[in-house]
């Protein structure tokens, strides 16, 4: 099972290897990559790219730079849904197992769909974050959804907490796990084996949102 790949070289700081629409494989590494080190990378995580160079469905592959166009998949709460661009004349987004847009605002599709997301991080974590500070003990000042860069969530010397908008295209347990994880750095600023011991009481299962984490790690990167 060989992997053939392109590489785009820039000045960036990290690798990241994706999935092309026409299920080409391309990695972008930071300039003077070794070739060893991109083999390395993609030996690791060759059984999941070749999933996705495998993968059955007939729309859109992840990771390539969104066009908003009918037929495009969109990840939302773990699942991608696919987009349609209908021409009915309505404002915003629609959900319904499929996001709807109307044709006449293709054009902002980016900002509207951002928006919605927006809103949807809000109404499904808050609540949740409320829900684990009760069970965790601990007090936070203000939650915030944002556009972070680079990071999940991150929790203040204030104690405020943010999360990235894009949480929200994660599964639930994933979730869970971010907003945890910076609830407990309220109690414990480090990374210690205390620290863990308190997440895995509240997430005993914990190591698979960090492997989640892991393997989808450039949906950071995306702007969208
Ligand atoms: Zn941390």
């Amino acid at each position: 099972m060989k992997i053939d790949y392109s590489i785009k070289y820039s000045a960036r700081k990290t690798i990241s290897i994706i999935v092309e629409r026409d299920r080409s494989v391309v990695v972008r590494a930071p300039l003077n990559t070794s070739k060893e080190l991109i083999d390395g990378e993609i030996s690791k995580r060759k059984f999941l790219l070749f999933q996705k160079i495998n993968h059955p469905q007939k729309y859109n592959l992840p990771r390539e730079r969104k066009e908003f166009v009918s037929g495009e998949a969109l990840l939302y709460f773990g699942k991608y849904y696919k987009l349609e661009v209908s021409e009915r004349l309505f404002t915003g987004i629609e959900f319904d197992n499929k996001f709807i847009i109307s044709k006449t605002n293709q054009k902002e599709a980016k900002q509207l769909l951002k928006t919605w997301y927006i809103t949807q991080a809000e109404i499904k974590i808050i609540p949740k974050v409320k829900h684990f500070a009760g069970h965790l003990g601990v007090k936070y000042k203000k939650i915030s959804i944002l556009d972070l860069k680079y990071r999940w969530g991150s929790c203040t010397p204030k104690d405020n907490i943010n999360f990235n908008w894009r949480l929200i295209k994660a599964p639930g347990f994933v979730i869970d796990y971010i907003i945890v994880h910076e609830l407990t750095h309220l109690l414990e600023s480090n990374h210690t084996p205390e620290f863990w011991n308190i997440v895995s009481v509240q997430l005993p299962h914990y190591n698979k949102a960090k492997d989640w984490l892991k393997e989808n790690g450039d949906l950071l990167e995306t702007e969208f």
